[in-house]
């Protein structure tokens, strides 16, 4: 715990910031979107919102020279206990560092500040006709330094590719607050190591992104949606195989099983055929013309796999109440008990059902409710299950059945996240699919970036 008078020190040096330091401001900073039981009592020092690049130095250096813990957050939405300290510490919420400074419609790319809104981005490239695709379900309000920090991906993953496909460049502040610059704004640069590279997906825990440049493409000149129903998974899967196998190329293929439909029609309905055991929700992009013709192929495909009551979106209203659907799943879930957890389990495509069957089963045999939606273009879903924390057998059979699920995804030669991250939650499973030899070379890194060990620390390993 922090003593007053470092407390004053800082709270001088950053005179005209806002900062919090009351016992029940500082306490909400304690929880993120995983409902971790594991850090609840771990409570930050201070919160402080610095709005400049020289705000972030100022407080990194005197974190380092006082060896506090620094934990960068964004919207606090990630599922792993990413965001949240270990013990103590001094949180940096980047909510006012969030300017979009420059799109550049002739170069295609955006510079911004790490606070920005991934939803406001995607919205601002459309004025120019471009388009951030990245699109992490929760795109509303989660931060741009959060999806990079943490790899997001999300729905248009399978066409399009995840966050590090867009960074161009980073400015990023090191753990004794000096600053780099991660790369250049050009589309392509082979120089040196990739050094951005090494910074995206580490969760906060080398450096601290305070700019971006960022990649866009044209934006497609149409969309279209199509909601499919099917009576059993076997049929639902290969449809997805099938489309790959026509080389199709929609921008997203996303799956609700039975719980997940039911549950998202109990509390937000929009018209789902809840009665059904599973259902697609594929999204085509492209010139007119493309989209119907891949929209008539695809549909084709359904039908052979004996897919029913095919729901197309219409107008930009029926689009979005497709998604509405889908992306509603956690909020629904989370309706069912106290708490709910999501994981985020990825396999090569061909395990697909083998993946789906196996985690239902653990559930049953652990008495779990699961809705399992996901991203099975990709070959990713994510089994959101809804639990009460404190009924303490419940909580014995979550965490005996999350073992079990990782155990059988790394069976079907997966892995234990495919776009959510380690953070605290995952920490212990991380040998599981990396390792030793990889994990010492992290491991390495870490000390090489933050000699210190005060940059999120005790996260991912
Ligand atoms: C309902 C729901 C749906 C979701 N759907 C998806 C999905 O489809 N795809 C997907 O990929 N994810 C998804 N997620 C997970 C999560 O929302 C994303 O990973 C999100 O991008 C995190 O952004 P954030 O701003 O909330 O980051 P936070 O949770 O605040 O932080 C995440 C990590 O980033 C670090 N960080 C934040 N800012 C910085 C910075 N400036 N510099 C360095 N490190 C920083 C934090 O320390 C932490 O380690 C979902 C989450 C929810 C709750």
């Amino acid at each position: 715990m922090l003593t007053k008078s470092p407390i004053d020190k800082i709270k001088y040096e950053l005179k005209g910031i806002e900062i919090y330091s009351k016992i029940e401001e500082r306490y909400v900073y304690s929880h993120d979107a995983s409902n971790s039981v594991i850090n609840k009592n771990n409570i930050a020092d201070l919160v402080i919102f610095p709005k400049t690049i020289t705000d972030v130095q100022k407080t990194v250096k005197f974190a380092s020279e006082n060896n506090i813990p620094i934990i960068c957050r964004g919207a606090g939405t990630n599922t792993v206990g990413a965001c949240i300290p270990s013990k103590n510490g001094i949180i940096l919420d980047f909510t006012k560092m969030n300017k979009i400074k420059e799109i550049n419609p002739l170069n295609m790319s955006a510079i911004v500040e790490p606070g920005v809104i991934v939803g406001d981005l995607e919205s601002e490239a459309e004025k120019y006709g471009l388009f951030y695709p990245p699109d992490p379900s929760n795109l509303k309000v989660s931060t741009i330094g959060g999806s990079i920090a943490l790899n997001s991906a999300g729905a248009r993953c399978f066409k399009y590719g995840a966050t590090k496909d867009y960074v161009l460049d980073m400015l990023v502040v090191t753990s004794d607050g000096n600053i780099i610059r991660t790369g250049s704004n050009t589309i392509k640069n082979s120089v040196g190591y990739n050094l951005g590279s090494i910074f995206i997906g580490s969760e906060g825990t080398l450096g601290i992104v305070v700019e971006a440049t960022l990649k866009l493409i044209p934006k497609p000149a149409q969309l279209s949606a199509v909601m499919g129903y099917f009576d059993n998974i076997e049929d639902c899967i290969n449809s997805v195989n099938k489309i790959i196998e026509h080389r199709l190329f929609p921008s997203t293929i996303d799956f609700m099983d039975s719980n997940a439909l039911k549950t998202v029609e109990q509390f937000y309905p929009t018209g789902l055929d809840y009665k059904k055991s599973c259902a697609l929700l594929i999204e085509i992009d492209g010139e007119k013309s493309s989209v119907q013709n891949q929209m008539n192929d695809i549909c084709k495909i359904l039908n052979e796999c004996n897919a029913s009551g095919l729901q197309y979106s219409k107008n930009e209203k029926e689009f979005d109440d497709l998604w509405k659907a889908r992306r509603s799943s956690m909020a629904a879930c989370a309706r069912l008990k106290p708490n709910v957890t999501t994981d985020d389990i990825i396999v090569p495509r061909q395990n697909l059902s083998k993946l789906i069957y196996g985690v239902n089963d653990i559930c049953k045999k652990h008495n779990l409710i699961c809705c399992l939606v996901g991203h099975v273009g990709d070959g990713s879903v994510h089994p959101q299950i809804p639990i009460d924390f404190e009924d303490e057998n419940e909580y014995k059979s979550y965490k005996m059945a999350k073992s079990e699920i990782y155990d059988l995804t790394i069976e079907l030669g997966g892995t234990i996240s495919g776009e959510h991250g380690i953070g605290s939650v995952k920490k212990p499973y991380i040998d599981k699919v990396v390792d030793s030899g990889a994990l010492e070379y992290m491991k390495i890194i870490k000390k090489v970036f933050d000699p210190k060990n005060i940059l999120n620390p005790f996260k991912i390993f």
